[in-house]
C-alpha cells in the first residue's frame, strides 16, 4: 500500500469528510488473487445460495437505507432525499438480480437441429470469476451496483474500485455486504480498492481478473481498455451521453415541460441519462418553452446549509465545463431564456441555465455538459427532431413526448434506451436492459442481459446414440458426403418450391 492518502471532501462545504489508501498495483493484485479464491466457494453455492445471501444484503441496504444515503449526499452534494432515492432504485436492482439469476443462467436444453439429432446440445452460462468494477461519482450507487448486483448473482466476485471523489460510498457497500453474509470474512465477495485513475489501471492489468466493467467518461473508457487489451480482458463500457429529448406537437406539454426540467436538472444535472438537448416541434415550442423557464426558475441550489433542489457540482473542474458551454451556446446566437453566464458560480453552484436556437454546431449541442444546461432546439418536424437527436457520436438515452406516436419515434433513435412520456424510467425497470452505442459504450448492465454480461456461455453437446454411419471420423465412408450434399440440396429445392 502506498503512503500517499486519498481525502474525500464534501463538495457543499469543502470540508474534508475521510482519508482512505491510495493502493497500489501490489495491493490490488493481492486483492484479486484473494477475490478469485471465493469465487470457486461462491460458485459452489449455486444460485439458491447467492439467492440467500443476496437477498440479505437487500435487507440490510433497505433498513440503513438511511445512513447509506447519507454518505452519499456528504460525498456528492446531491440533496439527501436523492440520494435515498438512488438507493431505493438499487435496492430494487439487487432483489431482481437475485431472484432472476437461476431463470436466466440456469442449463437448458436446445435443439440440436436435423444434421445432429443424435446430440443432446444444452446451454449454461457460467460465471467469468472475478469482476473488476470501476465505478463514477454522480451515482456511486446506482451506477457501480448495476454492475456489482448482477455480476455476483451470476456468480462472480468484485473487486470494486470507487471514484476518487466517493471512496466512502464504496466501504459503505462492503460493509453491508459483510453485516449481511457473514461468511464475507474468509470469502471477500465484494472487496474495495480505493485510490485515483492509476489503481483502476492496476485493477485493469492484474492477472485473474475476467472482466472490466467501466462506468465513466468515454476518455477514460479508452485508456482502460487499451490497458485490458494487454491481457485481452473483455470490456463493459457505461460510458457519456447528450441524451435528447423530443417534443412531438401532440404532447402533454406540462408534462414534457416537467421532465425536460427533472431530466435537465436533477442531480445538477450530472446524470449520463440526463437530458441535454431538447428538440421541440415549432407549433408547439413557444408554450413548452415558457412551461420549462417556469419550472426551471423556480428551483433553488442548496447550500452549506439548505437542502435545495439540486447540490453544487461534485467535482469542481466540471464548473468550467459548464461555463464554457453557456458561453459558447450564447455567443454562437442561442438565446438566454433562464440564466446565463453569470448562473455559474466560481464555488461550483450552478443556478440553472436554458438556452434556445442554439446552432448545432455549438459545444452546448454536440458535447456531454454534466450540467444544469439545457438547449432548447425548434425543429419543423419530428423528422428534424430524430435526424438532430441522432445527430452526436453519443447513443446512452432518449427521451420521447408525443400521444400518438412515441414508441414509432423511438424506433427511430440510435440509442439503448427510450423513455416515452416519462423520463429516465428505463433506468428503474430492473428488467430493462442499460446501455449505450457509438461514444456511450457498449454491453449491458441490468435485466436479463446485465446478467448474461457477466457469464460466458458454455456449450455442451451429448451424444446420446452413435450414427449408423460415422460422419465425423476417418472412418466415413466417401458415399455418405454425396448423400448428405444431395439431401441438402434437395432440402434446399423444397423450401424454394
Ligand atoms: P472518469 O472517466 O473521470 O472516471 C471514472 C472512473 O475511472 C474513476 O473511478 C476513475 O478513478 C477511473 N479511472 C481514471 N483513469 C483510469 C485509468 N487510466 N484506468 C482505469 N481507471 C481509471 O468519470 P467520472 O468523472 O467519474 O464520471 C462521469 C462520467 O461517467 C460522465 O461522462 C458520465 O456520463 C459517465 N457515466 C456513465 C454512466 C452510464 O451508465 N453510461 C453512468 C454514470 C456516469
Amino acid at each position: 500500500m502506498s503512503a500517499a492518502a486519498l481525502p474525500s471532501f464534501a463538495p457543499r462545504t469543502g470540508a474534508e469528510l475521510a482519508r482512505y489508501p491510495v493502493h497500489d498495483g501490489e495491493h490490488v493484485r493481492a486483492a484479486v488473487h484473494a477475490a478469485g479464491e471465493a469465487a470457486a466457494w461462491w460458485d459452489g453455492l449455486g444460485f439458491a445460495g447467492r439467492r440467500t445471501r443476496l437477498k440479505a444484503w437487500r435487507s440490510v441496504l433497505a433498513r440503513q437505507l438511511d445512513r447509506v444515503a447519507r454518505v452519499v449526499a456528504d460525498e456528492t452534494g446531491k440533496p439527501f432525499d436523492d440520494a435515498r432515492l438512488e438507493v431505493v432504485l438499487t435496492i430494487e436492482h439487487l432483489g431482481w438480480a437475485a431472484a432472476n439469476a437461476e431463470k436466466v443462467l440456469r442449463r437448458r436444453s436446445v435443439r440440436p437441429g436435423a444434421l445432429m439429432a443424435n446430440q443432446a446440445a444444452s446451454l449454461t452460462y457460467r460465471p467469468l470469476g472475478v469482476v473488476g468494477v470501476i465505478g463514477p461519482w454522480n451515482y456511486p450507487v446506482f451506477t457501480p451496483m448495476g454492475s456489482i448486483a448482477y455480476a455476483l448473482a451470476a456468480g462472480n466476485t468484485v473487486v470494486f474500485k470507487p471514484s476518487e471523489l466517493t471512496p466512502g460510498v464504496g466501504h459503505e457497500l462492503a460493509r453491508t455486504l459483510a453485516e449481511a453474509v457473514p461468511e464475507v470474512g474468509r470469502y471477500p465477495l465484494l472487496t474495495v480498492v480505493t485510490g485515483y485513475g492509476a489503481t483502476g489501471a492496476e485493477l485493469c492489468r492484474a492477472p485473474g481478473i475476467g472482466k472490466i466493467a467501466f462506468t465513466g467518461s468515454a476518455a477514460t473508457g479508452r485508456r482502460v481498455m487499451a490497458a485490458c487489451a494487454e491481457n485481452l480482458v473483455p470490456v463493459l463500457m457505461e460510458c457519456g451521453g447528450k441524451d435528447p429529448l423530443i417534443v412531438d406537437a401532440d404532447a402533454d406539454l406540462d408534462a414534457a415541460a416537467d421532465a425536460a426540467v427533472w431530466g435537465g436538472m436533477s442531480n445538477a444535472g450530472q446524470t449520463c441519462v440526463g437530458v441535454e438537448r431538447v428538440y421541440v416541434v415549432e407549433q408547439v415550442a413557444e408554450a413548452f418553452l415558457e412551461k420549462v423557464r417556469v419550472a426551471a426558475s423556480r428551483l433553488r441550489v442548496g447550500t452549506a446549509t439548505t437542502e435545495g433542489d439540486l447540490g453544487p457540482m461534485t467535482m469542481p473542474s466540471q464548473t468550467q465545463v459548464v461555463r464554457r458551454h453557456v458561453t459558447d451556446a450564447l455567443e454562437a446566437g442561442g438565446r438566454a431564456v433562464l440564466g446565463g453566464a453569470s448562473s455559474v458560480r466560481d464555488d461550483g453552484r450552478i443556478e440553472p441555465v436554458v438556452i434556445a436556437d442554439v446552432p448545432e454546431t455549438s459545444v452546448a449541442v454536440g458535447e456531454e455538459t454534466f450540467g444544469p444546461l439545457l438547449v432548447v432546439n425548434r425543429v419543423p418536424d419530428v423528422d428534424e427532431a430524430v435526424r438532430r437527436a441522432n445527430g452526436t457520436g453519443y447513443g446512452l438515452g432518449a427521451t420521447v413526448f408525443s400521444a400518438a406516436h412515441g414508441e414509432e419515434i423511438a424506433a427511430r433513435l440510435r440509442c439503448g434506451m427510450v423513455a416515452v412520456n416519462g423520463v429516465i424510467s428505463f433506468a428503474g425497470i430492473p428488467s430493462l436492459p442499460f446501455g449505450g452505442v457509438g461514444e456511450s459504450g457498449f454491453g449491458r448492465i441490468h435485466g436479463a442481459d446485465g446478467l448474461r454480461e457477466f457469464t460466458r456461455a458454455q456449450s455442451v453437446a451429448r451424444q446420446r446414440f452413435a450414427l449408423p454411419v460415422p460422419v465425423t471420423s476417418f472412418r466415413r465412408p466417401p458415399a455418405v458426403m454425396r448423400a448428405l450434399a444431395a439431401a441438402l440440396r434437395a432440402r434446399e429445392w423444397v423450401s424454394r418450391s
